[in-house]
């Protein structure tokens, strides 16, 4: 806590932590502190100060803490998965594994927001989008959901959305994989959708319904024409979303060529790990017309100030960052870094190899299918895919445990059938261990085919060249290694966003994620064969009860926003257990997240806003209006803390305790629990939940826009409402695997770890430091909008633009564009405040990159003086025109009023290390306009 040097020895704290103690010295003296203590004493509020320390075991080494890891992955056991409903053994060409998921210039970027810096990954993004359009054989497709199961919620809201009748009934195909029907139904219940299970083989449909959600090739294998089921729903003016195995599609019909509205589903299987249920990219996609109410990211074709092609996020306007509770979906970070991962898989194989591999895949299933047969065991469906299921009347624990035994792993469906789904690595000896199990002789060389005829797809796919041109290995490192180039990332600088705590991703916190015992784990292996997982979800789950003072945590969520649903559904679930189904009112101030609004709606409840005062803080005077107003439908407030001004309220113990009164529920967004860890819990201070972003405070990669973890922590009253075990018919299930994506789940155990109570305390103290420092830099700069205590911010600070903009013209884009120049990543904009810069430098970047971001923020500002000056016209300075190209400066043709030295190498930046993003500013509404969300063809870029 103290800025005095530790005896840290070889502590990870002092690496994690940028500015070494001579340097916090500095820095304490420019914000005018003796030290860190005096510092957090003046900043955090006496009321919610916490003193009691942090009862976490003492830092490890990272030796220490990878020896640790290595203990219990050793617990865990890497049998081989024929389990199948959706997670599938995939093998992940070593070329991706080391150049993307283990490639710091992938995993270490943010969302890109800033298109002109974020090429390379919008590149994989739009392949992406284009390998699931084709494979689907739908419209559009966006660019990553965080799963199958949230990504069919999402595509039953979405049906909601655009069709005709009010209905409020949703049909669900009985041949749904069981988890995904746990999330539809935790999802449907707040909103009054009505599911009802139908089995399609022997069951009416409804005579009016909404939607219609089909699982193709189903939950026992079986594949169907869909035909029949899309033009009834059809009929009734519901619409149809199928959820479809992308492999699959590979040799099957589409469900776009059945007249599908929707298609969602998975891309583990595409070179993406299980790891025991997580991360991978979900996928959505619409046919024609419906590509406005898609929810998600959606990366789009435009064009840069020069009119040359750019790739940038489309269609902006849909997000909850701007609709708030109108908004299409909650969903804010995805899955990127494997959206990437799978979109790479389909390059590095081609639509060849893609045929070749499910082939393969069908031709072991079908073997494994005559072997069955042959030895008298009846098969439930005829027509299959991958998995077959086998009828065994009281016998399915028997086989299940006898192949378990000999180290594979199949589907206990219930006490009379067993699931076998096959995958790209399946191999003979496989298949001998399975029909040991079952008694049966070994397969044959080779079956007939079991796809009817009429299933067959006939249609072409992944036909745009990229997915032909890089089946060298030369040629894929290369076309990886010139993607990441394109862009900027932790690996180069200071990624200063506010509100997204993009610090130091550790290299020993990444180590685990790859290893065997961590990734090759499916969701529903035998409990047996995971107590390594066990133990390592239990203790983090521990250890963050502890930090932030709550009784009990669920790590499922897979994203923030999925945190706070499932935080608001206690609520909601607390609420009528207590016969209060009423209380239906979520207060958020104006200033919130745009999450927070959405999922509240996703919740069930109306959102009431309540306004912020001249400082920046919830106002009171109108809490209490808003209160009265609501005070016999109130269900909870969701409040930021510190808020989202980056300021400690000084009104939050009164805040809880105001609605508290009320009968209401306090949830506390602890996105920001950077400020906090160590010095207040917010468990303690007032509030009954909150959700955090282990990808944020708890070192988890950004990954460009995902994965993400928002474990969900709750006080005691709450805790029989967490997320539990979707087959374990939890009610409370909001993504489709126990432990949501526990394969990252290491990284934030191995930052707890390492850090200990004082590391992290100290990281802490020195965030807050590291904001103060930048605000008393550039106060005199840019006016900083909002401070608490003393004048001081707490772990980011605004800057405010909009004078300077009234008076020369240069906006906040010019500045965040100019920043490009001088070697950063802009800070957050135009968050929470339009026409501001909010500026999170974290504890990790060290005192030269702070001084080098506020050095070349000031010289902006002089820049900025210039134009306001008359020195430079308007449209053509060096802020206009950033960001600058190295075509645009080499150009033999130079008419700016500026020099090339300044366009290129502002504020003394030499060439050395120079970044040179690939296109120029890109026009965001042209591309909104003229609507291109797949690969665009190679003629587009000729120049
Ligand atoms: C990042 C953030 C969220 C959303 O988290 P995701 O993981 O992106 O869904 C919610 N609230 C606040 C204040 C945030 O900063």
């Amino acid at each position: 806590m103290s800025a005095a040097p530790r005896p840290t020895g070889d502590l990870f704290a002092r690496r994690h932590i940028g500015p070494q103690p001579a340097d916090r010295q500095h820095m304490l003296d420019v914000v005018g502190y003796p030290d860190t203590d005096a510092l957090m004493d003046a900043a955090i509020p006496e009321a919610i100060r916490w003193t009691g320390g942090l009862d976490l075991p003492p830092a490890a080494t990272e030796a220490q803490a990878l020896a640790e890891l290595r203990e219990l992955a050793g617990r865990n056991t890497v049998a081989t998965s024929m389990i199948g409903i959706g997670y599938h053994g995939t093998h992940t060409p070593p070329v991706i594994q080391r150049n993307v998921l283990e490639n710091p210039a992938w995993y270490t970027a943010y969302t890109p927001y800033q298109p002109e810096i974020s090429q390379g990954r919008l590149e994989a993004l739009l392949n992406f989008q284009t390998m699931v359009t084709d494979l689907t054989g739908m419209a559009t497709a966006n660019a990553s959901m965080l799963d199958e199961g949230t990504a069919a919620a999402e595509a039953m809201t979405l049906a909601r959305r655009a069709a005709k009748t009010k209905s409020p009934v949703y049909v669900v195909d009985a041949e749904t994989l069981p988890q995904t029907l746990a999330v539809i139904r935790n999802r449907a219940e707040p909103l009054g959708i009505d599911v009802q299970v139908r089995d399609l083989a022997t069951q009416e449909l409804p005579a009016q319904f909404f939607g219609l959600h089909l699982q193709y090739p189903g939950a026992s294998g079986v594949v169907r024409d869909l035909g029949g089921p899309v033009a009834a729903a059809h009929a009734r003016g519901a619409l149809v979303a199928v959820a479809a195995d992308l492999l699959a599609l590979a040799l099957l019909r589409t469900p776009g060529e059945f007249g599908a509205d929707i298609a969602a589903g998975t891309t583990q299987r595409f070179g993406v790990p299980m790891g025991f249920g997580g991360p991978h990219a979900g996928y959505l996609a619409v046919r024609a017309g419906l590509e406005r109410l898609l929810p998600g990211r959606l990366v789009g074709v435009s064009r840069d100030a020069d009119g040359a092609p750019a790739y940038r996020l489309a269609l902006q306007t849909r997000e909850q960052h701007i609709r708030r509770e109108k908004a299409t979906s909650n969903i804010c970070t995805a899955q990127v870094l494997l959206a990437v991962m799978a979109s790479m898989y389909a390059v590095y194989h081609g639509p060849d190899g893609l045929r070749a591999i499910a082939a393969r895949t069908h031709g072991h299933a079908t073997r494994l299918a005559a072997a069955l047969r042959a030895g008298n065991v009846t098969l439930a469906a005829a027509d299959f895919f991958d998995t077959v299921t086998a009828v065994v009347p009281g016998r399915a624990a028997a086989v299940v445990a006898a192949a378990a035994e000999a180290g594979v792993n199949l589907r206990l469906v219930d006490e009379d059938a067993v699931g076998i789904a096959c995958d790209e690595t399946t191999v003979d000896a496989h298949l001998a261990a399975v029909c040991a199990a079952f008694g049966v002789a070994a397969p044959p060389e080779s079956a007939p085919d079991a796809l009817p005829a009429a299933l067959r797809r006939d249609s072409d796919f992944l036909t745009h060249p990229v997915f032909t041109a890089h089946h060298s290995e030369t040629a894929m490192l290369r076309y990886l290694r010139r993607l990441a180039d394109a862009d900027y990332a932790l690996d180069r600088g200071m990624i200063p966003l506010g509100s997204c705590t993009m610090k130091l991703n550790a290299t020993a916190e990444m180590a685990a994620v790859t290893w065997p015992e961590f990734a090759q784990i499916h969701p529903y292996a035998p409990a047996a064969q995971t107590g390594g997982y066990a133990a390592l979800v239990a203790q983090l789950e521990g250890w963050l009860a502890e930090v932030t003072g709550y009784d009990a945590v669920s790590v499922q969520p897979n994203a923030g926003s999925q945190g706070e649903l499932a935080g608001l559904l206690a609520i909601r679930a607390y609420h009528r257990d207590n016969g209060e189904a009423g209380r239906d009112v979520c207060l958020i101030p104006s200033s919130a997240h745009g999450t927070n609004a959405a999922s509240a709606v996703m919740a069930g409840m109306r959102v009431v806003v309540v306004a912020c005062d001249a400082e920046g803080n919830v106002d009171l005077a109108d809490l209490d209006a808003k209160i009265a107003a609501h005070a016999a439908s109130l269900a909870a407030i969701m409040v930021t803390y510190p808020s989202t001004h980056g300021v400690y309220e000084t009104g939050i113990a009164q805040l809880c305790a105001k609605v508290h009164d009320a009968g209401g529920q306090v949830y506390v967004d602890g996105a920001n629990l950077n400020a906090l860890l160590g010095f207040a819990k917010p468990g303690r201070f007032g509030a009954d939940v909150s959700h955090l972003n282990l990808h944020k405070t708890f070192c988890i990669p950004h990954g460009g826009g995902g994965p993400g973890v928002g474990p969900v922590a709750v006080r005691a009253h709450l805790a029989p409402y967490l997320p539990g075990d979707p087959l374990a018919g939890d009610a409370h299930a909001v993504s489709a695997a126990p432990h949501g994506s526990a394969g990252i789940l290491p990284i934030s155990w191995a930052y707890l770890r390492m850090m200990g109570p004082d590391g992290l305390t100290d990281a802490t103290a020195v965030a807050v430091l590291a904001a103060n420092y930048v605000a008393a830099r550039l106060r005199g700069h840019y006016p900083v909008l909002y401070a608490g205590n003393k004048g001081l911010v707490a772990h980011e600070c605004i800057l405010d633009l909009r004078p300077l903009t009234r008076s020369t013209g240069v906006t906040v884009d010019d500045v965040a564009k100019r920043l490009i120049d001088y070697g950063f990543h802009a800070p957050t904009m135009s968050f929470p405040v339009a026409g501001t810069l909010m500026v999170e430098p974290t504890e990790s970047e060290d005192l030269a990159e702070l001084d080098r971001f506020c050095d070349a923020m000031i010289a902006i500002r002089a820049e900025i003086d210039q134009v306001g000056a008359g020195a430079w016209p308007a449209g053509d300075n060096p802020l206009a025109n950033a960001p600058h190209t190295a075509a645009m400066v080499t150009a033999d043709e130079w008419s700016h009023p500026y020099p090339r030295t300044l366009a290129a190498f502002p504020g003394g930046a030499g060439a050395a290390g120079k970044y040179w993003p690939p296109v120029r500013r890109v026009d965001g509404a042209y591309g909104d306009r003229n609507l291109v969300c797949a690969c665009p063809p190679p003629e587009a870029f000729a120049p």
